[in-house]
């Protein structure tokens, strides 16, 4: 059952059992104590400017360690945690730790410290009423600059949430910045989409990743940078794994980029690191 529903190797119980739903149900309990059992975790993903290597950002990325079960990955707990509303909790407490962290860097690191931390947010985030309010009381609360604050959200959810649009331009009003994510795989229009208030593009890693630059996702990606540069909107190119991927997006105008070949999800301390140069013995 978890295989199906995140698409991941990783297996919740014994295969043979064929009580999903128990399952499912027992997932859910648990993961509404997972918080305040302190087994919920953030990790810090750098985004890079391609033509230096250098972060200028970083993505927040939950990560839940059970006590029986190890660490169980996003695509998995994400989406019981939307259907069951823990989502909620979960989403608050990441936002706090992205405000934390961004008020914490830009106090200690100063003008070194990474201009933006981008925190997803999901569809049923977005359409509960109290989204705005609690972006607001977690910006007094932490004293984040807004501007050092970007929230992703995918096209999925946009389209999905009536009331999105509005969501979305009040948090640009706010100060902060919105990028829509994994962009390219929810089937939506462009114009569609061109009609929404975002500043940044993240560009799917199911285009970015491939060897050719003849394979379908290579010319999209290609393309599409003349359609965001027209519209204003930066282009994060996602999952970046190799130079030879990383030298194509160069080649197509792409700043700024994502993946495992600049730094995996680290925690805050691996992060620094990137922003202290290590003493040389
Ligand atoms: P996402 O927002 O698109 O995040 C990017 C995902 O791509 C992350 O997976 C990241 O680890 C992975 N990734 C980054 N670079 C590479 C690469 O070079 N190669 C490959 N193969 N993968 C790469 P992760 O951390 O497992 O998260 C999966 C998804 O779970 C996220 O996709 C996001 O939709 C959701 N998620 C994670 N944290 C949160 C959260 O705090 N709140 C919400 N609502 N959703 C979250
Ligand atoms: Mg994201
Ligand atoms: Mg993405
Ligand atoms: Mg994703």
């Amino acid at each position: 059952a978890a295989k199906a529903a995140g698409g991941s190797r990783w297996q919740w119980f014994d295969p043979a059992m064929d009580h999903a739903a128990d399952e499912a149900a027992r997932m859910a309990a648990e993961l509404r104590q997972a918080l305040p059992r302190g087994e919920i975790f953030a990790l810090f993903q750098p985004i890079v400017d391609l033509t230096t290597g250098a972060p200028t950002g970083a993505e927040v990325l939950m990560r839940w360690r059970h006590p029986e079960h190890g660490l169980i990955p996003p695509d998995v707990f994400i989406p019981i945690a939307e259907r069951t509303g823990t989502i909620i909790e979960l989403g608050r407490w990441v936002l706090e730790q992205a405000c934390l962290q961004t008020a914490d860097w830009a106090r200690r690191l100063g003008p070194a410290a990474p201009m933006r931390i981008s925190v997803n947010v999901s569809a049923r985030q977005l359409a509960d009423p109290g989204f705005l309010g609690t972006v607001r009381d977690v910006l007094a609360a932490t004293g984040a600059d807004p501007a050092r604050l970007m929230i992703e959200v995918t096209e999925t959810a946009v389209l999905n949430t009536g009331s999105a649009a509005r969501q979305l331009a009040a948090m640009r009003a706010m100060g902060l910045r919105v990028a829509l994510d994994d962009f390219g795989t929810g089937h939506s229009s462009l114009s569609l989409l061109m009609d929404l208030p975002v500043d940044v593009l993240k560009v799917d890693k199911s285009f970015v990743s491939g060897d050719s630059a003849e394979h379908v996702g290579a010319i999209v990606v290609r393309n599409l940078i003349g359609f965001t540069d027209d519209f204003g909107i930066d282009a994060v190119a996602e999952g970046v794994e190799t130079e030879a991927q990383a030298e194509r997006l160069r080649a197509a105008g792409y700043h700024y980029a994502q993946g495992y070949l600049f730094g995996r999800p680290m925690t805050t301390a691996d992060f620094e690191k990137l922003f202290v140069p290590a003493k040389v013995a």
